[in-house]
């Protein structure tokens, strides 16, 4: 009986504590009143809480606040030296990682080129480096890590977290997680990219206090991160959010899924760019025209004549922009969220098309759910997922 008591005292001490922290990271500096106010502890709990914290060197007193009445408080702040998270991003052709401080800002980035074709063991190999890099380069001893995130472009099993699926990397079943954890002595986790794109919106994007979002992913593939009631929906496997493959147009092109006209095969960027040199190989008017090799033609040139005026150009991407509505229709059908963000690459040219994707949505949603969603391009864009990532081990310390 005793032992079972002083473990509950023990979880309820740790409970109380990710609190806490977690209201001290929402409202920036504190007094220990408002503190009590906010979680019904006695002002004493309170004190010896943020005391042990503060010895743990999580928190750091700050100033002094408004009096009311009597002597002005000692604020508490979390101490952005105190711990510290890893995030990485695995794309095709790069691996990016940050290290980032328990206040969710940037201490400093890494880019390693990644052999395209290259396994799972070649990628942990280059994140044992990477970390290893950024803990060096800032001086940050070991025992301040909270973890290493790991954001991949594919499926991630929900229990197993062992990669099921990455067909641009062209994994199967790799198990990086378990591999990485020989490795760090600090914890491991993976996530699948457009989730932990999700994680980043919600964290330090424009997400914040939202409940109910979608976070589009739009790249060479593309996949969302879907959040309701305030958690990341992950679906009975692991695989919810595979929106690149929402059938838009059933006599549209064969998708690497087999099945026809997915979202993926009408606007995603690798997509684009092919219809862009395939209309200037069939002599279309457009100032296309004007770059000698037409297979350097990328998303970066068709972007700029658009800017520029092109309407061929403008039309390529109004087009991909249609496809990506119709498949929000059905986003906000089924799941009634109150803000979509597209990130990713989309950001490069969402002023663009932005009226466009809206106007499809409004035109073919349902009223009711369609005039409570707000569709917005992600402020973040590329880096969201590497940051995502970095947020994980943040998150299980706030215990969110
Ligand atoms: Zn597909």
């Amino acid at each position: 009986m005793t032992r079972k008591k002083t473990g509950n005292n023990k979880y309820l001490k740790e409970l109380n504590q990710k609190v806490l922290l977690d209201l001290v990271r929402i409202h920036g500096a504190v007094s220990k009143a408002e503190l009590a106010e906010w979680t019904g502890l006695t002002p004493t709990a309170v004190g010896v809480i943020s005391g042990s914290l503060l010895e743990m060197g999580y928190l750091h007193e700050t100033g002094t606040g408004e009096s009311k009445g009597g002597r002005r408080p000692v604020l508490l702040e979390l101490r952005s030296e105190s711990f510290y998270s890893i995030g990485v991003d695995i794309d095709v052709r790069t691996i990016t990682a940050v290290l980032m401080d328990i206040k969710g800002s940037t201490v400093r980035e890494e880019l390693v080129e990644f052999p395209e074709g290259a396994d799972f063991e070649t990628a942990g190999g280059i994140i044992v480096d990477m970390v290893g890099q950024l803990t060096k380069q800032a001086a940050i001893s070991p025992e301040r890590l909270l973890g290493v995130g790991i954001s991949i472009p594919g499926m991630v099993d929900s229990e197993t977290r062992s990669v099921v699926l990455a067909p641009n990397l062209g994994w199967r079943d790799a198990d990086l997680q378990t591999w990485l954890s020989r490795h760090f002595t600090v914890p491991v986790y993976v996530e699948n990219e457009a989730m932990a794109s999700a994680i980043c919106e919600n964290w330090i994007g424009s997400c914040q206090g939202i409940n109910d979002f979608v976070c589009i992913n739009i790249k060479s593939g593309i996949g969302a991160g879907i959040f309701t009631g305030g958690k990341l929906y992950r679906g009975a496997g692991g695989s919810a959010g595979e929106v690149g493959h929402i059938v838009v147009d059933e006599n549209g092109p064969r998708c690497g899924c087999g099945n026809y006209g997915c979202l993926e095969t009408m606007a995603s960027t690798a997509y684009v760019v092919e219809k862009a040199r395939k209309l200037v190989r069939q002599g279309i008017v457009s100032s296309l025209n004007t770059y000698e090799d037409t297979d350097k033609i990328g998303m970066e040139e068709i972007i700029r004549e658009a800017r520029k005026g092109d309407e061929a150009s403008r039309g390529i991407l109004n087009e991909a922009a249609r496809y990506i509505g119709i498949a929000i229709s059905n986003i906000v059908n089924t799941l009634n969220p109150s803000r979509i963000v597209i990130g990713r690459e989309f950001v490069q040219y969402g002023d663009l098309v932005m009226e466009q994707v809206k106007n499809v949505v409004s035109g073919k949603a349902l009223k009711a759910p369609a005039s409570r969603v707000e569709i917005l391009a992600s402020d973040i864009g590329e880096k969201a997922s590497m940051l995502g990532a970095a947020i994980i081990p943040l998150k299980v310390l706030f215990g969110r």
